[in-house]
C-alpha cells in the first residue's frame, strides 16, 4: 500500500446516538429541542437509555455470580448515580463527599465500598458507622479504624486496596505496580494483614486496581489473572477467609482516531475461567468488577453553542460559549501527553455533507482551550450547536469551572 492509499486513524464511529432530521437524539429529543429544554448552554446530557444498556452488555458477558460495581468518580451528579444505583450492584466511592452522594441515591451500604489514599480520620469514621467496606491503603488507618471500631462499637469492614508487584499494560492512567500512593505494596501484606488481625477488624477480602482506560482486552485480562493469582497467595496470610475480591476494572472507551471499542467477550471468558478455579481456592468468595468511565462514558455528551465564527489567515474558528472549563479532558489537560481531537459534530447538522476543516475553541484567554484542533466537520455558523462525545466522564466535575468566571454549565440526565 503506498503512502497516499494509507488511511489516516479516524474516531470510532459515534452511532450510540440517532440521528432525526440532521439532529443527534439525545434521550429521546433532537439536540434543539433539547437545548430549548435545558435553557441555556454548555450543557452535558447523559442518556438514561444508553446507560441501561450498557450495563444490560456488560451483564450479558459477565458471568453470573460477579457483581458490577459503579465507581462514581467517573460521573458523580446524584441524579446519574441514583440512576445507576438502580442499576449495578454496588457503588465505589474515593470521598466522604461521594459517600453521601451514594447512600442518598439509596446504594446498599453493605455493597458500598470506599477507597482512597489519604482517608481522614472523619471520613474513616463516617464509612465505618455508616457499614460500608472500606478499602485500606495503609498502616495508619488499621490504627484509626481500631480506635474508631472500639468508640462506635462497630468493627470496622475491611478489604486491602493492594499495590501489585505488575501492571495494567497499555493502560491511559498506571495506578498500580512500582512505587504508588495507593494501596499497600504485596510485600508488606503479611505485615499489614496481621495488623488486621490484632486490631480485631472485619476482614472481607482485597482490592487491585491496577490502571484505567485500557482498551486491549488481552491486557485486562492478564492483569485479572495475576490479581486473582496474587489474591490466592495473600489469602494464606489473611486473618479470615476472602469473602470479596474486587479485580478492578480499566476497561476503556475509544477516545481518539484510531482507537476502537475494547472486546467484552475475551473478559467475559476469562472471569468465567478464574471464578471456575475460585470455587476451588476461595471457595466463599465474590468476585467485582469496579467500572467508571465504561459505565458512563459513552452515555454523554456536552454542547456548546457558537457564539463567533472568524478566520486567522486562512484557518476557520469556531468560538463556542463552553470549553476548557466545563470539559478539561477534551482540551486536552486532564492527563493527556499529547494533545488529540476528541470525537466532535456539530449537533444540529449531524449528518451535512457540507463540510469544512476548522477549529473549535472556547470563550476562554488561553491557547488551551481547545475543543477541537482542526477537524474535519459540518459548515457552523452562530447559533449551532458543537457536541463533543464520550463525554459521560471526567467531565464535569473533573474541570475547574471556576477559571476565568463564567457560567456554570448544566448537566441534565435524560
Ligand atoms: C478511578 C477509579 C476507578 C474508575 O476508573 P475508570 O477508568 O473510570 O473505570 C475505579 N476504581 C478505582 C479505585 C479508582 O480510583
Amino acid at each position: 500500500m503506498s503512502v497516499t492509499e494509507r488511511q489516516l486513524p479516524v474516531h470510532a464511529p459515534m452511532n450510540q446516538f440517532a440521528v432525526s432530521e440532521g439532529e443527534l437524539v439525545v434521550g429521546g429529543d433532537r439536540l434543539s429541542r433539547l437545548a430549548a429544554r435545558v435553557g441555556q448552554t454548555p450543557f452535558y446530557a447523559y442518556d438514561r437509555g444508553l446507560l441501561r444498556a450498557r450495563v444490560a452488555e456488560l451483564r450479558n458477558v459477565l458471568p453470573q455470580g460477579v457483581k458490577l460495581h459503579y465507581a462514581m468518580k467517573a460521573n458523580p451528579m446524584p441524579a446519574v448515580v441514583g440512576f445507576m444505583a438502580g442499576l449495578v450492584d454496588g457503588i465505589d466511592v474515593a470521598s466522604a463527599g461521594e459517600l453521601k452522594v451514594a447512600l442518598d441515591a439509596g446504594a446498599n451500604p453493605l455493597e458500598v465500598s470506599f477507597a482512597g489514599p489519604g482517608k481522614r480520620d472523619a471520613e474513616l469514621r463516617q464509612a465505618v458507622a455508616s457499614r460500608v467496606l472500606i478499602n485500606l491503603e495503609s498502616f495508619r488507618e488499621v490504627t484509626a479504624l481500631e480506635a474508631i471500631s472500639g468508640e462506635l462499637g462497630l468493627p470496622a469492614r475491611v478489604a486491602v486496596r493492594v499495590n501489585p508487584d505488575f501492571e495494567l499494560k497499555g493502560s491511559g492512567m498506571k495506578m498500580g505496580g512500582g512505587p504508588k500512593q495507593f494501596g499497600v505494596d504485596v510485600e508488606q501484606m503479611p505485615a499489614l494483614l496481621a495488623d488486621i488481625g490484632r486490631a480485631g477488624l472485619a476482614f472481607e477480602g482485597f482490592h487491585l486496581f491496577a490502571g484505567s482506560q485500557n482498551l486491549r482486552s488481552e491486557s485486562i485480562c492478564e492483569a485479572q489473572q495475576k490479581s486473582y493469582e496474587l489474591a490466592v497467595r495473600l489469602a494464606m496470610d489473611a486473618p479470615s477467609p476472602v469473602r470479596f475480591l474486587n479485580l478492578g476494572g480499566g476497561f476503556g472507551i475509544p477516545y481518539f482516531p484510531g482507537e476502537q471499542r475494547l472486546d467484552l467477550s475475551p473478559i467475559g471468558d476469562n472471569l468465567a475461567r478464574l471464578a471456575q478455579r475460585a470455587q476451588a481456592e476461595l471457595p466463599e468468595a465474590a468476585f467485582v468488577i469496579e467500572l467508571g468511565r465504561y459505565l458512563v462514558g459513552e452515555a454523554g455528551v456536552y454542547v456548546a453553542r457558537i457564539v463567533d465564527r472568524k478566520v486567522s489567515r486562512g484557518q476557520v474558528y469556531l468560538v463556542a460559549d463552553g470549553g476548557l472549563h466545563h470539559h478539561l479532558s477534551a482540551s486536552g489537560n486532564f492527563g493527556q501527553v499529547v494533545r488529540k481531537n476528541y470525537p466532535v459534530t456539530i449537533g444540529n447538522k449531524a449528518d451535512s455533507l457540507d463540510k469544512e476543516t476548522v477549529s473549535v475553541v472556547g470563550p476562554l484567554c488561553t491557547p488551551l482551550d481547545l475543543l477541537a484542533d482542526r477537524m474535519t466537520l459540518p459548515v457552523a455558523q452562530v447559533g449551532d450547536l458543537a457536541v463533543v462525545f464520550q463525554s459521560g466522564a471526567y467531565g464535569a466535575s473533573a474541570s475547574p469551572q471556576g477559571f476565568l468566571g463564567h457560567p456554570a454549565c448544566v448537566e441534565v440526565l435524560v
